[in-house]
């Protein structure tokens, strides 16, 4: 091995900085090269050159939200399936594979094509979006269209009050139910559903997987769940803050076992059947 700018033969082993061109884009990232002792020029072997372009695309991907040439490779190992047969699965060139598990960086609708079909939660989270955006707003939504935004943040206002899954969706439920008493709308847009434990939010469990994977909230243990950021309430309007505050205020003393006992008394609860869905109109009725 020669120096191709001082034809000096010895090389030391060094980590160097490079500053390669992603997408248009440059992207610095550190990797191991030999350097003339001379000159100083770098030179790699095709070992350090495949690790430094793995680097460079995984640098790019983290900079940009996208699965790394690891997490792809981690879905199909997952999944048990060899690159031919993830190919196939995916409906992509078995060269697109090798190729993402290395040093190509898949572009963004690729990227969520991968997500989709490898990742379970990823793929039920992007279905209830679809069923959100594909309901109008109704009786069983409060006539109010779903909103993530808002739920995020009436969930990490209540679960400093009812911590846990059990107490939280019926705070939920009570404040959307509440509010609708008042003001004829709900304030989430969620559907609640007649479960056994008492009404609760449509798909409360992606929806609380969503929430955590999304480090909104953090699970404690002992089926507690704490949020991770002050719920920001400047989101609601006056009617929709005196609702939460006055439900805040129920599950304050007991942790919302009192909310939970009352749920099961409530028409919307007493006169649906399990897994149907509760219309907004029983919440005329409530008795809180
Ligand atoms: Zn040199």
């Amino acid at each position: 091995m020669k120096c191709l700018h001082c034809d000096n033969d010895k090389f030391q082993e060094k980590y160097l900085c490079f500053t390669p061109e992603i997408k248009g884009e440059q992207i610095e990232v550190t990797a191991a090269a030999f350097a003339c002792t001379q000159c100083q020029e770098p030179l790699m072997n095709d070992t350090q050159m495949n690790a430094f372009r793995k680097a460079a695309a995984d640098k790019y991907r983290k900079l940009h939200n996208l699965l790394t040439s690891d997490e792809i490779i981690a879905f199909r190992s997952v999944l048990g399936m060899s690159q031919t047969a993830f190919a196939n699965y995916l409906k992509v060139g078995e060269a697109s594979v090798k190729r993402w598990e290395t040093y190509y960086v898949q572009d963004v609708g690729q990227d969520e094509h991968i997500r989709l079909k490898c990742d379970e939660a990823y793929a039920e989270f992007n279905a209830l979006e679809v069923h959100w955006k594909s309901h109008p707003p109704d009786e069983f939504s409060g006539n109010k269209r779903f909103s993530l935004e808002l739920f995020k943040q009436v969930v990490s206002y209540l679960i400093q009050f009812a911590k846990s899954p059990l107490f939280l969706n019926k705070a939920l439920f009570y404040v959307d139910f509440k509010h609708f008493q008042l003001y004829n709308t709900g304030i989430t847009g969620t559907r609640y559903v007649h479960l056994e434990y008492g009404p609760c939010p449509d798909q409360y469990q992606n929806l609380i997987q969503y929430l955590i994977k999304e480090h909104v909230l953090i699970s404690k243990g002992h089926h507690e769940l704490k949020s991770v950021e002050k719920a920001d309430l400047h989101v609601f309007s006056d009617s929709e803050q005196s609702v939460l505050h006055l439900i805040a205020d129920c599950a304050k003393s007991d942790g919302g076992k009192n909310l939970l006992r009352l749920s099961h008394q409530e028409q919307a609860y007493k006169k649906t059947e399990p897994m149907q869905y509760i219309s907004y109109q029983f919440a005329k009725k409530l008795k809180i």
